[in-house]
């Protein structure tokens, strides 16, 4: 069984014998930059020793946006998302700006019941916020965004360790400041996660 290490140096186990029911699906949505996705794919099959498969793009369902706010609610993308039975994790990506009843905007969220998770790349994009442009940075975010979310759906809450990927980010700063990766005690409860641990939480989480 061949071992993966990360960075922080704590071994999460990739079994090459997994089934086809045990990927993570990367799912584009509506136009959004692609190229961050290989080193998404390779983050994410590195923390949850998950394959990571990327399936053709769906549209944005016209429903979920808010006219009035020119924002895509989150929870209605969500809910469009309808996994593969066969798949572990779907992780839909997008362009668009992202909100919740009660948020000026979401970085991201996840159905800790329905196997599927979504995050924007619109305000990890440092230009966005009159920044220069800058590549890796963006690269960081997005994966940072991407375990967070995927976190959530095997139940791991928010963290208080503020430099653990599970620690809630309120704005860039908090994002830029936490890690790409888990602290010792989510490494654990992921651990377990990929063992087959289905999530319990209803509510969905950002
Ligand atoms: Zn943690
Ligand atoms: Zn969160």
């Amino acid at each position: 069984m061949p071992t993966v290490r990360s960075e922080k140096g704590g071994v999460i186990t990739a079994d090459s014998t997994r089934s086809r029911g045990e990927n993570i699906d990367i799912l584009p949505m509506g136009e959004v930059d692609r190229s961050p996705f290989d080193y998404l794919a390779l983050g994410l099959r590195i923390r949850f020793g998950r394959r990571v498969e990327f399936l053709p793009d769906q549209p944005l369902p016209e429903e979920a946006f808010d006219r009035t706010r020119g924002q895509w609610l989150a929870r209605e993308l969500l809910r469009s998302i309808k996994p593969r039975p066969s798949t572990w994790r779907t992780l839909a990506v997008v362009g668009v700006d992202l909100f919740a009843p009660g948020l000026t905007f979401v970085f991201g969220e996840a159905d800790p019941t329905g196997r599927r998770a979504i995050f924007s790349i619109d305000r990890l994009r440092p230009e966005r916020a009159g920044e220069p442009a800058d590549r890796e940075l963006l690269l960081g975010r997005c994966l940072k965004e991407a375990v967070h979310e995927v976190g959530h759906t095997i139940s791991l809450g928010h963290c208080r360790d503020r430099f653990c990927v599970m620690r809630f980010s309120n704005s860039l700063a908090d994002t830029d400041l936490k890690r790409d990766n888990f602290c010792g005690r989510c490494r654990r409860l992921v651990a377990r996660g990929t063992a087959g641990l289905a999530g319990t939480a209803a509510a969905p989480r950002r």
